[in-house]
C-alpha cells in the first residue's frame, strides 16, 4: 500500500489541473487514468467532425497567463487533434505526466480509519463495450480523493440483442466517445449514424462523405444553430491577448449559454414587435453558436417565448433541407435549447444528398441488430456494416458509479444516490469525508463553459485543502442538512424553468432506469459567489475535524 497526501481520478482537464495545482501547493499527489494519455474527452472523442462548440479562446485554461499567450489556436471552434495537442502541451510544460497512472483504472474508493484505501487495476484491452482489466492491483492508502472522473466519459452504448451476431457476422460497433485510435476507413461501408444529439451531428455531414451510404437513425430531432467555423482572425487573437485577464473575468459573470462572450440577452421575445424578434434572432444566427439561445432572458422560462424561438430555428431547418418531408422529419417539436442545443457544420446539408436516408425511429424503436444490421419494432431491416452509436453518455453520475466507492460506515454511493445525486454545491457528499468531486452534479457544470468551471472546482479544493492544514484540521465532511438543503435548491431552480420539460441527459432521462432528477444546478455567477461564501465562513454546510 502507497502513502499519498491526494489521489485524483482521471487525467482530463479536471485532473490535469488538480495534479499541478495540488503539487504546486506542496502535496503528494497521484493521478490514475483509463486511458493513455492526457486530455479525457478530447483523448476518447476521436470520431470524424468532433470539435468544440464554445469558441477556443474560451475554452481554454486560465489558470496560467504565459499559458495562454504563448498557445495559438488555428480555428475559431478547434477541432479535436488540436484540442488534444494542447492538453499534451500543457503536460509537458507544467510535467504533469510524472504524477500519472496511465492505463490503469480505479475500481475502488473506500473509506477506512481516516483514510481513502483507493485500488486500481491495469487496462489490458479496449472495446466499444469497455475495458478489460487485468489481476495485478495496486492500493494507494490517500487522505484525499478529487474525483475528475467527467461528466461525459461513461459512454451509452444501448443494450440492444444481437450487438455479438452483427460483430461476428463482420458487422463494426462504434461508439463516438469510444471511437477506434487508428482511425477506420469508412470507403465503400454502409454506415448507419444512430442518435443525433451533439456528437451525431458533428459526425454525420464527414460520414456521409467518407461512406458509401449513411442512414441516420433520428429518435429526436435536434435543434442545432451552425458554427460558421473558420481560422481563428489574428486580429481577433491580438485583441483578446491584449486583455485576457479581463476577458475571462467577462466571461464570469455571464449566467447564460455556456459562459459565451455573446451580447446580453434581451429581456423578453414577448415584449418586442414580431420584425425586431426576428432581425434580433436573425443577428443571433448570424453570431453562430449557441448566441440564438442567449437571444432572450425569458426564452427557458416562458412557453410562448420559447416556441416563437423554436418557430423561427425550425424555418432555417426548412430552408436548408430540400425535401420537405424529410424537412419536417428533421424539425424537432421539443422546448427549445431544454437539451443542450448543438452547434453544426453541414449537418442539415447532409440530407440533401442522394446517399443519406432518414430513419425515425421516435414510435419504431430499434429492437435488436440482425447479422446484416438494424431492425426496428415494425420488424423491418436496415442493412449497415458498420453502426455508430452517438447514444451519448451515463452523464454526470455514470463515471462514478462505475467505481465502487464506500464511505464512513460502508455507506455505498450508489445506494446513497439511488433516488438521485445528493452533494453540497456539487463538490462534496456526506458520508464521504475528504473526497471531492469536480464539476459534479449539483454543480453549473455542464451548463457552463467546462474549463471555467474546472478551474473553479479546482481552485476552491485546493483551497480548502489549504484551509484544514493551515488550521491543523484533519477532515471534512458535508453535513447532510446542508446538502439536502442544496439539492432542494437545485431542483427548485430548475422547476422554475422549463427545462424538465423533455427528455434531456440532464435529467438522466436518456439512461432506462436513471431517475428523473436535473442534476447541474442553474446560474453560474450566483453559484461562484456561494461557494467563495462558503469558503469565507469558514466552510459553513460542512463537519470539520
Ligand atoms: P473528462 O475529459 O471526461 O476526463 C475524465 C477522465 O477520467 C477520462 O479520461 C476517463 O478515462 C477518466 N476516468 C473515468 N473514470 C475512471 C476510472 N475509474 N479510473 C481511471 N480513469 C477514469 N464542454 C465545453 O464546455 N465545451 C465544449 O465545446 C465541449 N465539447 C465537448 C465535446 C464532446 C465530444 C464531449 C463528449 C464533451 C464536450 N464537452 C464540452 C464537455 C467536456 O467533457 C468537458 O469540457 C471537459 O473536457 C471535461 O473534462 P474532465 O477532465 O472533467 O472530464
Ligand atoms: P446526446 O446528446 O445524449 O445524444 C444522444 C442521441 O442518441 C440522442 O439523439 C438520443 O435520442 C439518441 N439515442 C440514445 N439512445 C438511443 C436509442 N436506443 N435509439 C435511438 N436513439 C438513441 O449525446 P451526445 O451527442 O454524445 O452529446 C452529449 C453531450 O456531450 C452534448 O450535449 C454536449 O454537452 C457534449 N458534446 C459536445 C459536442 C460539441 O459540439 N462540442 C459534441 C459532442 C458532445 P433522444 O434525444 O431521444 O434521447
Amino acid at each position: 500500500m502507497r502513502d499519498i497526501d491526494v489521489l485524483v481520478v482521471g487525467a482530463g482537464f479536471a485532473g490535469m489541473y488538480a495534479v499541478h495545482r495540488l503539487a504546486s501547493d506542496g502535496l503528494s499527489v497521484r493521478a490514475v487514468e483509463a486511458g493513455s494519455d492526457v486530455g479525457g474527452t478530447w483523448y476518447w472523442n476521436r470520431y470524424p467532425g468532433a470539435r468544440c462548440d464554445v469558441e477556443s479562446l474560451e475554452y481554454s485554461y486560465a489558470f496560467d497567463d504565459d499559458l495562454q499567450q504563448e498557445w495559438s489556436w488555428t480555428e475559431r471552434y478547434a477541432a479535436q487533434p488540436e484540442i488534444l495537442s494542447y492538453a499534451s502541451h500543457v503536460a509537458d510544460r507544467f510535467a504533469l505526466r510524472d504524477h500519472i497512472d496511465f492505463d490503469t483504472r480505479v475500481v475502488s474508493v473506500v473509506h477506512a480509519n481516516g483514510r481513502w484505501v483507493v485500488t486500481t487495476r491495469a487496462v489490458t484491452d479496449r472495446s466499444v463495450h469497455g475495458d478489460a482489466l487485468g489481476d495485478d492491483v495496486t492500493v494507494w492508502n490517500a487522505r484525499f480523493v478529487v474525483m475528475a472522473t467527467g461528466c461525459l466519459s461513461s459512454a451509452n452504448v444501448p443494450d440492444l440483442p444481437g450487438i455479438a451476431d452483427f460483430e461476428a457476422a463482420g458487422g463494426t460497433v462504434l461508439h463516438t466517445g469510444r471511437w477506434p485510435h487508428d482511425g477506420i476507413d469508412l470507403a465503400g461501408r454502409h454506415v448507419a449514424v444512430v442518435g443525433t444529439g451533439s456528437s451525431g451531428v458533428q459526425a454525420v455531414p464527414l460520414v456521409a462523405e467518407a461512406a458509401e451510404h449513411l442512414t441516420v437513425f433520428q429518435r429526436t430531432a435536434t435543434y442545432a444553430a451552425p458554427a460558421f467555423n473558420a481560422p481563428l482572425d489574428p486580429d481577433v487573437e491580438a485583441s483578446v491577448k491584449a486583455r485576457y485577464g479581463e476577458f475571462r473575468a467577462m466571461l464570469q459573470k455571464r449566467a447564460t449559454a455556456f459562459g459565451a462572450s455573446y451580447p446580453r440577452a434581451h429581456p423578453s421575445a414577448l415584449t418586442v414587435s414580431a420584425q425586431e424578434r426576428n432581425e434580433i434572432l436573425e443577428d443571433r444566427w448570424m453570431l453562430g453558436g449557441f448566441a440564438v439561445s442567449a437571444a432572450f432572458a425569458d426564452l427557458l422560462s416562458d412557453p410562448e417565448a420559447n416556441d416563437l424561438v423554436a418557430e423561427f430555428v425550425r424555418s432555417k431547418i426548412r430552408a436548408v433541407v430540400d425535401d420537405p418531408a424529410t424537412a419536417e422529419l428533421l424539425c424537432p417539436t421539443q422546448t427549445f435549447a431544454c437539451k443542450r442545443m448543438c452547434v453544426d457544420s453541414g449537418y442539415f446539408e447532409a440530407f440533401n444528398r442522394n446517399d443519406v436516408d432518414l430513419v425515425s425511429v421516435a414510435d419504431n424503436p430499434i429492437t435488436r441488430l440482425a447479422d446484416r444490421g438494424i431492425v426496428l419494432a415494425d420488424g423491418s431491416l436496415h442493412e449497415v456494416d458498420t453502426i455508430v452509436f452517438a447514444t451519448g453518455y451515463d452523464a454526470m453520475t455514470g463515471s462514478l458509479a462505475r467505481i465502487d466507492i464506500r464511505g464512513r460506515d460502508g455507506r455505498r454511493l450508489v445506494d446513497e444516490w439511488a433516488a438521485g445525486p445528493r452533494t453540497l454545491l456539487g463538490i462534496a457528499v456526506p458520508g464521504f469525508p475528504n473526497l471531492f468531486t469536480v464539476t459534479g452534479p449539483g454543480s453549473p457544470s455542464v451548463l457552463a463553459n467546462m474549463i471555467t468551471a474546472i478551474e473553479q472546482h479546482v481552485e476552491w479544493i485546493a483551497d480548502c485543502i489549504g484551509w484544514l492544514d493551515a488550521h491543523d484540521h484533519v477532515e471534512i465532511e458535508a453535513s447532510e442538512s446542508a446538502a439536502d438543503e442544496w439539492v432542494g435548491h437545485v431542483n427548485d431552480l430548475a422547476a422554475s424553468t422549463l427545462y424538465p420539460t423533455c427528455n434531456s441527459w440532464y435529467l438522466g432521462a436518456n439512461v432506462p432506469g436513471k431517475p428523473r432528477v436535473f442534476m447541474p444546478v442553474l446560474g453560474w455567477p450566483a453559484y461562484v459567489r456561494r461557494c467563495n461564501d462558503v469558503a469565507a465562513a469558514e466552510y459553513t454546510g460542512f463537519a470539520v475535524t
